[in-house]
């Protein structure tokens, strides 16, 4: 007969925090109040509709105000050109499923997409190939591990467990269909144009500078390979994947693109079905779980939305059937997200009533006039 084990309370233990170990409740303190500026903010829950156009400017111009205060973190420099960025620039954007525009600050600073490609490039896949391959592949669980860990595949029997880490992303670029690397670029950046509504440029020099510096990614591709997860030269899987995470975006494209997955793959601009809306739910899915590295649970616990970050300061935020939300500012927190962004979007989330689990009691209005 199976026995559970006695239940062991440690209020100081909080495993998965790594080097930032602290007491659970602490923790959460520390992120629900100080970090995400918001314990003011009261939690409005969603009705189906965001307000009106005037009252969503109003809203963006108070979560932007929110943000810019917010100096903490630092800006990426493992991929030597990032560093460069101006760590003040601070941009935000919502579009709403109507095509509303409603943004502020740097919304039209152009930076590499990074990590945010990856699930645009997962989204283009399931489309392509349909999703039960691609999750046989790839997998759709969080790893609680560094976006880069080649531990985690080791510990998973070298399957990558999900498109949003690195082993996932190039497990995800080196199913793309096409004959030659050159091929299956077209392919993703058309598709990523496509969410845009314009055609998207690569960054030569980011390009550049990560291609000089990316061995790790190759390790992780020749591991993938060596466990038979990716059927392809690693080399030129690498070489696909380091160009995706080059493309250039500003906040406006990636709210729109953010968009685009919370109508049902219809882009809101152009009227374009890029993928189907089963599509769009698998993929929001995967980001609710992984989509903020390894604070993905805390992001979700507190904002309650699928959202994906990268380390040139991006995040999308999707709220399903309403709006996409998107932030560029290049200062990041520990695990990579842009700190300016998370607090912005944290402020919105409440504020337009965005929070998917955000509960409201029908039964106890149903009498007020
Ligand atoms: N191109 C980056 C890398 O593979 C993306 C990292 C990210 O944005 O998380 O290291």
């Amino acid at each position: 007969m199976l026995r559970h084990p006695p239940l062991v309370h440690s209020p100081t233990a909080c495993r998965g925090q790594g080097a930032r170990r602290r007491s659970c409740a602490s923790y959460a303190e520390a992120m629900r109040e100080s970090e995400l500026h918001v314990a003011d903010v009261p939690q409005s829950a969603g009705t189906g509709a965001v307000p009106a156009p005037a009252r969503i400017d109003e809203l963006v111009a108070a979560a932007h105000a929110r943000g810019i205060e917010d100096r903490t973190g630092t800006v990426a420099d493992y991929i030597p050109v990032l560093a460069e960025a101006d760590p003040e620039s601070f941009g935000l954007c919502v579009a709403d499923v109507d095509g509303g525009l409603h943004e502020i600050g740097d919304s039209r600073i152009r930076f590499s997409i990074q990590s945010i490609s990856k699930a645009f490039v997962y989204a283009l896949l399931c489309e392509e190939i349909g999703h039960a391959e691609v999750r046989e592949t790839v997998g759709v669980d969080n790893t609680g591990l560094a976006f880069n860990s080649v531990v985690a595949i080791e510990l998973n029997d070298g399957h990558p467990m999900n498109p949003m880490v690195n082993a996932g992303a190039l497990a995800t670029t080196a199913l793309v269909p096409g004959a030659t690397p050159e091929a299956q670029w077209d392919r993703i950046r058309d598709g990523l144009s496509r969410f845009a509504g314009r055609p998207l440029e690569l960054d030569d020099d980011v390009y550049r500078s990560e291609t000089a510096t990316n061995q790790r990614n190759r390790a992780i591709a020749q591991l993938l390979e060596s466990y038979g997860r990716i059927r392809r030269d690693p080399a030129g899987v690498v070489d696909v994947y380091t160009r995706q995470c080059s493309l250039l975006v500003d906040a406006h494209d990636l709210a729109i693109m953010g968009a685009t997955l919370a109508d049902g793959g219809v882009n809101p601009l152009t009227g374009e079905q890029v993928v189907s809306a089963a599509v769009c739910r698998d993929t929001l899915a995967v980001l609710a779980a992984s989509g903020l590295y390894e604070r993905s649970g805390e992001w979700l616990f507190e904002i309650g939305l699928p959202g994906k970050s990268g380390v040139a300061g991006g995040l999308v935020t999707v709220a399903p059937g309403k709006a996409g939300i998107a932030a560029y500012a290049p200062r990041l927190d520990a695990a990579g997200n842009s700190v300016r962004g998370q607090v912005a979007t944290a402020y919105l989330s409440r504020a337009l009533g965005l929070n998917i689990f955000a509960s409201d009691s029908h039964y106890l209005r149903k009498d007020q006039p």
